[in-house]
């Protein structure tokens, strides 16, 4: 899809989340907060849901995680114009409350729609919600850090900034992380998608690298 193409459709789903009633947490919002950045992403990043100042401001990670989470973009060299980020839920849970999930189940075509539209090579789960929707079950204390085949990308999890916020021991791993992430860049600036058809007596190289 085209730059045009991809923002086009970016917009439309904005818009469509902005009158979504899909569950409660409509009753409660100031502002949806559908996501941003670049729609033509090689990385997007999932976070879990807006908190206050989002929820004020309609944009993702305006908060104190969010300030991290630029500081962590800017060490690698990346910064929100070249990255796409979002949300689990595109609505605030009351008082930062994790969202259930059947508030998860309610969002998760817009985040599909965003996934399909801006068609990212990596994407960088930020927390348990947004990577159990990828491998269900796995705890993010054992996967984070490794980046894992899912269809024709890569899901790479790593722990939620606010956590390193809340306990700053975490902070290294977070940094170590990013620094694995901007690994996977090329030469181009773009990072390669996984071969999802690997001829049978060759592995891709890329491949030897990654946790499956
Ligand atoms: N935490 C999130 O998970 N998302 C935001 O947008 C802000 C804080």
């Amino acid at each position: 899809m085209n730059t045009t193409n991809s923002t086009h459709r970016i917009s439309e789903l904005a818009e469509k989340i902005a009158v979504c009633q899909a569950c409660a947490l409509y009753k409660t919002r100031t502002l949806t907060v559908p996501g941003e950045g670049n729609t033509e992403a090689d990385i997007m990043f999932i976070g879990e849901g807006p908190g206050m100042n989002e929820d004020r401001e309609g944009s993702p990670f305006v908060g104190r995680a969010g300030k991290l989470l630029d500081e962590l973009l800017d060490g690698i060299e990346l910064n929100r114009s070249k990255v796409f980020i979002t949300n689990m839920v595109k609505c605030r849970p009351p008082n930062n409350r994790d969202p259930t999930q059947s508030e998860i189940a309610s969002c998760s075509g817009h985040l599909d729609s965003q996934i399909h539209v801006v068609d990212p090579t990596v994407i960088v789960t930020l927390g348990r919600f947004s990577f159990s929707k990828f491998f269900p079950g796995l705890p993010i204390s054992k996967a984070r850090g490794v980046p894992r085949a899912w269809k024709d990308k890569y899901i790479f999890p790593m722990y939620h900034p606010a956590a390193a916020l809340y306990n700053p021991s975490l902070k290294p791993r977070l940094t170590n992380d990013f620094s694995k992430l901007s690994e996977l860049v090329d030469n181009n600036h773009h990072i390669p998608k996984v071969s999802t058809n690997p001829p049978p007596d060759k592995k891709p190289k890329q491949l030897g690298l990654f946790d499956q």
